[in-house]
């Protein structure tokens, strides 16, 4: 745990509770914190009167932090929606997009002067994180904190489960996620697309692809498509990935050329 972090409870708000939102909200509930959330859709089924339809009333709790955990497609809309006035006290605000840079900007444009702002991306899902999260990456940007007890027990949510926690800017973090992750969320859609199953012969190496198609297609397509549109280094990998294919085609139909000039 971060030195001087006290362990007291927070309450936390979350905006956007679609599943990622629930499955984080699990781990904070389970370690006494007191989650509250709205959304576009209505979750009281799932956290009764925790849950707020109408985003003033949510805004008005007197929460430590509000989390954004909307889609990425919607973020911008939705930050640019909240009832900022309605705040009833400084806030931290968390995002925990799986792109940085974009939360990052509309955060710094929206929230206000006397709140904080933290960007973070768990690196793991519902399917990777099932058995818990020892081990698993966490990456945080600390944007602009003065409340620093607030931000460590926010961030000591991950640490105490075992996250190896990372800090970097979220220009790296984009930079190194469309590389790893967005590569990992294609490649996954075209194996899905091409419907690879398990067969009775695999191999350890085919077996690992059945595994990366399964992780990544249960992630909506709203998450994919946002890795590539507020990614400005997704682009390139793209190309990076549509050349590696024709440099390994054309590299088969050259050895086949020679031998069938051998014949
Ligand atoms: P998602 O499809 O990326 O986002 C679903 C959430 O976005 C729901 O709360 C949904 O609200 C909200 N939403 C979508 N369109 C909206 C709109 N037009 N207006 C308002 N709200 C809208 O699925 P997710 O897996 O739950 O991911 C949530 C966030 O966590 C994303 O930013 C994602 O990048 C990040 N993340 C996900 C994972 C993962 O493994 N799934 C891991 C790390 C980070 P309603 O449900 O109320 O309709």
């Amino acid at each position: 745990m971060v030195m001087g972090t006290s362990t007291r409870t927070l309450n936390i708000g979350i905006i956007g509770f679609g599943p990622f939102a629930q499955f984080l909200a699990e781990t904070m509930i389970k370690q006494d914190h007191v989650v509250r959330a709205t959304s576009r859709s209505d979750y009281s089924a799932l956290l009764g009167p925790k849950f707020f339809r109408d985003m003033e009333e949510f805004m008005k709790v007197g929460h430590d932090v509000i989390m954004i955990c909307t889609s990425i497609l919607s973020v911008s809309e939705v930050v640019k929606s909240i009832p900022f006035h309605c705040l009833k006290k400084p806030t931290l605000f968390a995002d925990v997009l799986s792109v940085k840079e974009h939360p990052r900007q509309i955060l710094l444009q929206e929230v206000p002067e006397d709140s904080d702002v933290v960007c973070t991306h768990p690196m793991f899902g519902p399917e990777s994180g099932k058995d818990g999260w020892n081990g698993l990456n966490f990456m945080y940007e600390r944007v602009r904190v003065r409340d620093e007890d607030v931000c460590s027990r926010f961030l000591n949510i991950f640490e105490s489960e075992g996250c190896k926690m990372i800090e970097m800017t979220c220009e790296e973090h984009d930079r190194l996620a469309a590389q790893s992750q967005f590569v990992t969320h294609t490649i996954g859609r075209i194996l899905s697309e091409m419907q690879i199953t398990n067969t009775p012969i695999d191999t350890k190496g085919f077996e690992k692809l059945v595994q990366v198609k399964e992780n990544t297609a249960n992630d909506s397509l709203d998450l994919y498509t946002g890795l590539f549109i507020h990614n400005r280094f997704a682009k390139q990998q793209m190309k990076n990935l549509e050349h590696a294919l024709e440099r390994v085609k054309g590299s088969l139909e050259a050895s086949m050329k020679n031998e069938d000039g051998h014949n």
